[in-house]
């Protein structure tokens, strides 16, 4: 491991707040340490020239970066360059700033809320923002639009159409209109850049950033820093990209701004081999409680999606990952709005041929945010289907931890083990007898053979319902198994228990069950045993449960539709 890669780890582990020069890109640099000292000096230079050696100095740092690449931006090298000054550039801004009332960068914030329109809120303040001269009303409306829609054609990858648009509309905006200055900046980088001029797009951005800190301070230059960021194709320098966010992110962070939203927002769509899904889902709390206006819909779609697909693999996350989808919703309903008012703000600014042109990127654009619905579609569906059969398999957990049987209502023999035994020691303290009574169905088998097994079930139910009627509150009544009731009767001896369970034999027998159109009577066997606490030793509620079982047994093998009390051979007395 690289001893950088040691550090960034450690870093990594540490609250990031330390204005160090932790994310020091030098790290990364193939740069020798004098070519790095030699332009560090010259951007400082470049940063409080005057007006007349200011372009010098800027002719000398083109010279050395465009002389370290040959063909494209892509160069790793002419990145590292590029890197170099945006760091330089940066530790100067970032130690100076200054908290004062910025015209222009709220200015900057709605350039991500493009096409504004004269319907939109914001539209007069905005307006007012890029207006620094009284012009006529309507003229500079027109401007606007124009050059609005010519930084969303840069936006949009549209490069040709904005190539034109920018040679019309460049000799109409001078320096004196900062805003739209500005504006025709920023798109005239997006076209530098596609057409690979790669000294003129240095140049620009270099006279953009300063230009914007002479006249505005530093939060607008740092704003113009991380735009330039962000431009830039990285590839496989990545990690400048991130080093450089975090650098930026060191500094702002105490600050709710829009420049700290826009470097935490790119490090959260940074690749995943930059940053973790955990690192990223921090990065969305910390930006979800920003102002909403700082971030646009999309991104706060993208925000709300991540954290509702990240939240789904959590059971105990769900709620929030529901939260979270229906936020994305909402927010992927307004990014199709806003997608559509920028295809009638197009359609209404350009010529037939222009928007006829300009279409390919506005349908890649759909194609984008249809990939992004079904998307979410899939994953929301994904993560309900999860938690559904979580559910259910609670269900079933819950199922088997019930004491009550489904089918009959009655206690089912989870409650025989778990509270029975209780009651019993209680009975034996007070000398209270007590007495099992086991009852089986006579050729129930039958019934389902014969009706089918609703029939049988409704039988089972019946049954029940007879039992439950027929006994006391304190007496209780089990279903033991298929057929099969256990009742246990406190404070009946013997003799009692035989007479209560010949009636209740008595009125099976004579019970017509009576189910749609079928008449059936049925007759049950009974086996009781009982206990009177003579032994000393403390009732076995197993063995006088199995002692009922061969009673009813014996019942059965006796004739069926009998009661059997069982004996034993050693305490008559006491049988279980
Ligand atoms: P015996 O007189 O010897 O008791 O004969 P039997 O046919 O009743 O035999 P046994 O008690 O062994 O049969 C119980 C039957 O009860 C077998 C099973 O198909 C049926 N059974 C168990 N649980 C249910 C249930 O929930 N619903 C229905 N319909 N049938 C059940
Ligand atoms: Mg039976």
């Amino acid at each position: 491991m690289k001893p950088s890669s040691v550090l960034f780890l450690l870093k990594m582990m540490n609250p990031i707040n330390s204005h160090s020069n932790l994310y020091d890109i030098s790290l990364f640099t193939s740069i020798e340490q004098e070519m790095r000292s030699t332009l560090k000096k010259l951007i400082g230079d470049f940063i409080i020239a005057d007006d007349s050696t200011r372009s010098e100095i800027e002719e000398q740092v083109i010279e050395i970066v465009v002389s370290a690449y040959s063909e494209n931006c892509e160069n790793p090298l002419y990145c590292e360059y590029v890197g170099l000054i945006i760091q330089y550039l940066l530790d100067y801004f970032l130690q100076i700033r200054t908290t004062h009332e910025s015209e222009f960068y709220h200015f900057l914030n709605f350039l991500s809320h493009f096409p504004i329109t004269q319907d939109s809120p914001y539209y007069s303040y905005i307006a007012k923002s890029a207006k620094e001269k009284q012009e006529k009303e309507q003229e500079y409306i027109e401007l606007f639009n124009q050059l609005q829609l010519l930084y969303i054609l840069t936006e949009n990858g549209d490069y040709a159409n904005a190539a034109e648009f920018l040679r019309i509309l460049e000799p109409k905006v001078d320096i004196n209109n900062l805003g739209l200055w500005i504006l025709i900046q920023l798109s005239k980088a997006g076209v530098l850049r596609y057409q690979n001029q790669h000294r003129e797009l240095l140049r620009t951005h270099l006279d953009l950033i300063i230009e914007i800190y002479n006249r505005d301070g530093s939060d607008c230059a740092i704003n113009l820093i991380i735009r330039w960021l962000i431009s830039i194709p990285w590839h496989k320098q990545g990690i400048i990209k991130k080093y450089l966010l975090l650098r930026m992110y060191d500094y702002l962070e105490e600050q709710k701004s829009l420049n700290s939203a826009m470097v935490l927002y790119e490090l959260f769509t940074l690749e995943d081999r930059f940053v973790s899904s955990a690192e990223k889902i921090e990065y969305q709390r910390v930006l979800i409680k920003y102002p909403a206006s700082v971030l646009n819909v999309q991104q706060l779609h993208s925000l709300y999606f991540f954290a509702g697909y990240y939240n789904c693999g959590v059971l105990s996350n769900f709620k929030d990952s529901i939260q979270n989808y229906q936020y994305s919703n909402y927010f992927l309903h307004k990014s199709w709005d806003s997608l559509l008012s920028l295809s009638h703000f197009m359609r209404d600014c350009l010529d037939p041929e222009h928007y006829y042109s300009a279409m390919p990127f506005l349908e890649s654009r759909i194609r984008e945010l249809s990939n992004q619905a079904s998307l979410q579609n899939n994953a929301y569906v994904e993560s309900l289907q999860a938690n559904f059969y979580k559910i259910e398999e609670l269900y079933e957990k819950v199922g088997e931890l019930s004491l009550t049987d489904s089918l009959t209502g009655l206690r089912n023999r989870r409650y025989l083990e778990g509270n029975i035994f209780q009651m019993i020691v209680l009975a034996a303290r007070h000398n209270v007898p007590v007495c099992f009574s086991m009852i089986d169905i006579d050729f129930f088998k039958l019934i389902n053979d014969n009706y089918g097994h609703l029939v049988g079930d409704y039988v089972l139910k019946e049954i029940a319902a007879i039992l439950s009627a027929e006994f006391r509150k304190s007496d209780v009544i089990v279903r033991y198994g298929g057929d099969e009731f256990l009742i246990i009767l406190f404070d009946s001896d013997p003799n009692l228990s035989y007479s209560m369970m010949e009636e209740l034999r008595n009125k099976i027998e004579v019970h017509t069950f009576e189910y749609q159109n079928l008449k059936i009577n049925i007759t049950i066997s009974i086996g009781i045993a009982c206990d009177f606490h003579k032994s000393n030793k403390p009732t076995n509620l197993s063995k006088c449960i199995s002692f009922a079982d061969q009673a009813c047994y014996a019942a059965k093998t006796n004739g069926r539709n009998r009661v059997e009390i069982y004996k034993s051979e050693k305490q008559p007395e006491n049988n279980c």
